[in-house]
């Protein structure tokens, strides 16, 4: 199943919550209680797919909140190319959290130092400091979890999972209804709403056949870093041995 998910379905989407009264608002002012939107990012894929997005968010006048990885083996928010999405995403006034993957960290190591760590290596990037968490592909464990981690809020605490709505554009598609149906926004009430950019980005496209377009973009980037990095390699050449 393909989802409308293209850049004039979000701008509608937005537009919808708009006309029901609904701000956007930041993890630290949302209140659970009224009509308030929670703009969630979680960057998997791609720096770049953002930036789109972040565009339609500012021309409706709201701000999201995007969480990066530092440590993904997919995009560098250090590269320059990284860096300067994350430069804009700030200037047009949204928000940047840490997008935390814990299964990297073994089950001795102390999550708090690690989130705490990659928060300040991000707050570098960006020039301002980090104050919210999400989890990349959070265990059971980590959804719902009380309190805070390395002293910041985090995405999957109850206020933001469970006293408010909360709905998902997981794997392409409103897989659990769309944000509009959502019991929290019929009642008037908050909704956390997390899309992920790089499915919005191509909407002819299955979200699998999306990801192959994305890969081949990206291929073509490193073929040419490549070949201007080494002169052995001649870019968009493969050499079949
Ligand atoms: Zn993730």
């Amino acid at each position: 199943m393909s989802a409308d998910f293209s850049f004039s379905s979000y701008r509608a989407l937005l537009q919808a919550f708009a006309d029901r009264d609904y701000k956007a608002m930041s993890y630290a002012d949302a209140d659970p209680a009224r009509r308030h939107l929670i703009l969630r990012h979680d960057i998997d894929i791609s720096l770049g797919a953002a930036l789109p997005i972040a565009e339609i968010e500012r021309e409706a006048g709201m701000a999201a909140t995007y969480f990066v990885m530092t440590r993904s083996e997919i995009y560098n928010p250090f590269a320059p190319d990284g860096a300067r999405a994350l430069a804009h995403i700030v200037d047009l006034g949204h928000r940047i959290g840490l997008h935390f993957d814990a299964a990297l960290y073994g089950p001795g190591q102390q999550l708090d130092d690690a989130a705490a760590r990659e928060c300040a290596v991000l707050g570098k990037i960006v020039g301002q400091d980090v104050h919210v968490i999400s989890f990349h592909r959070p265990a059971p464990a980590l959804i719902g979890r009380a309190g805070t981690i390395a002293g910041r809020r985090h995405a999957y605490e109850p206020r933001f999972f469970a006293e408010m709505g909360y709905c998902s554009d997981s794997r392409g598609g409103w897989h659990r209804g769309a944000p509009l149906n959502h019991p929290a926004v019929r009642a008037g009430t908050a909704l956390q709403l997390l899309t992920h950019p790089i499915w919005w980005l191509d909407p002819a496209a299955e979200p699998a056949a999306r990801l192959d377009r994305f890969l081949d973009t990206k291929f073509a980037a490193l073929d040419r870093e490549l070949a201007e990095h080494c002169e052995v390699h001649v870019a968009g050449r493969r050499v079949v041995r």
